[in-house]
């Protein structure tokens, strides 16, 4: 539900800038870390007239689909499996067989291009006979629980906090909407805390949901037992695709890489990747550019998560939980670096929009509407 500052510029080419930030929340005060009993070690102000965005993934999404919907040429089908592709031996073409979950009929589709975009265990990926590169986290799986309590009047005063501890390690946020969805003061707020426990303990979401409620509890002062609306396990992953792209079917988002989310690098790399593919695509069904733009878009995005995203994601992970000495050393530098340097945070930014990577963005809309 976090994204980062980097997709402002591309939500405002897109021309729903406007919208995004009314519906989400937009975080002024930058990142906090804390330890365990809520005391302030480091903070990370935004820059002057920045926000981060707050905003679940599903509210983003369904203001996309609405978005989308007002443009008469794309055509979205829900319940549609990917099950396998071919491509045509001059490479010009790929048939998908998709199978449509709700008539169980198998399709045959055919399509001068196709981007898979379906998550980090994809399968058009497999289907390329592309390994996905890297480790997973095994000796633990992140807890991501929503709960309601109102953590910044009753215990930190602050929006996006990291907590630095090797066992209680987490992320406590506000989600950037009420419960019910119902407005500021007529609801509590809801606020996500992602933690981590062994994957040595029960995955049945009767007893991760139990053990929510004492976990959460940990954050708060007075060990106070808060209302658990959810609590989901996910495996967090450091891999990336061997290969961007093969033939006229390509990938993005997190089927083409997938990090841990300590700092929201995740979905908001995906939105980079999905702008940079889309107007290559775009520019090139549109004759205005060589077919290997897309290409070249591709193996950009798969670099850029390598050199950028990926460092800085393991980096945000490591600071939150290593007591491997060196690593300590590297905290307190970093956030006695916050506190005297103000350069540090501009530094900070720069990387972070580092993400974007090339820009392959069609200026001009008006050749971009013949699509
Ligand atoms: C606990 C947690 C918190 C996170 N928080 C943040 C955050 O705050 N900010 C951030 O930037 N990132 C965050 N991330 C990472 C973020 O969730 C992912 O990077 C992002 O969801 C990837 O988007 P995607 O569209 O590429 O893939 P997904 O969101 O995984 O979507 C893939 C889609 O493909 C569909 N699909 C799968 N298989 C098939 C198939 N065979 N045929 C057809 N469709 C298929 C799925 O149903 C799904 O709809 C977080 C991750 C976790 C685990």
């Amino acid at each position: 539900m976090v994204y980062q500052p980097v997709v402002l510029d591309l939500l405002q080419n897109l021309g729903i800038l406007k919208q995004v930030e009314e519906l989400a929340y937009l975080n002024r005060q930058g990142l906090y870390w804390r330890d365990i009993r809520g005391n302030e070690l480091g903070h990370l102000p935004m820059p002057e007239g920045e926000h981060v965005l707050l905003l679940g993934q599903y509210r983003m999404a369904t203001l996309l689909l609405n978005e989308i919907a007002k443009h008469t040429s794309v055509d979205v089908r829900f319940g549609m499996a990917f099950s396998g592709c071919e491509q045509s031996d001059d490479r010009k073409h790929v048939k998908v067989l998709a199978h449509d979950t709700t008539t169980d009929v198998d399709t045959i589709m055919t399509s001068n291009w196709v981007v898979g975009t379906d998550g980090a265990n994809s399968n058009v990926r497999k289907s390329l006979c592309i390994p996905f590169e890297g480790f997973s986290f095994t000796d633990f799986t992140m807890v991501g629980a929503d709960v309601y309590y109102d953590f910044a009047k009753e215990e930190y005063g602050t929006i996006m906090n990291f907590v630095v501890d090797p066992e209680d390690w987490a992320v406590v946020i506000y989600t950037g909407q009420q419960k019910d969805l119902k407005p500021v003061g007529e609801a509590p707020p809801l606020w996500r805390i992602a933690y981590v426990e062994s994957t040595k303990l029960s995955s049945r979401p009767e007893d991760v949901l139990e053990r929510a409620r004492e976990r959460c509890a940990r954050y708060t002062k007075n060990k106070k037992r808060l209302e658990v609306a959810r609590a989901e396990p996910y495996r967090l992953h450091q891999r990336c695709a061997a290969e961007a792209i093969k033939g006229r079917v390509l990938l993005a988002g997190d089927a083409l890489h997938s990090n841990n989310p300590i700092g929201g690098l995740g979905l908001t790399t995906g939105i980079c990747d999905a702008f940079a593919v889309g107007n290559a695509l775009a520019r090139v069904c549109t004759g205005q550019a060589h077919e290997s733009l897309v290409a070249e878009a591709a193996n950009d995005r798969r670099e850029t998560w390598l050199n950028t995203t990926d460092k800085i994601s393991q980096m945000n992970l490591q600071r939150l939980r290593s007591e491997e000495a060196e690593d300590v050393k590297e905290r307190n530098e970093y956030f006695a670096g916050l506190r005297i340097d103000p350069e540090l945070p501009k530094k900070i930014r720069t990387a972070i929009q580092g993400m974007a990577g090339r820009d392959f963005a069609i200026r001009d809309a008006t050749r971009l509407s013949r699509l």
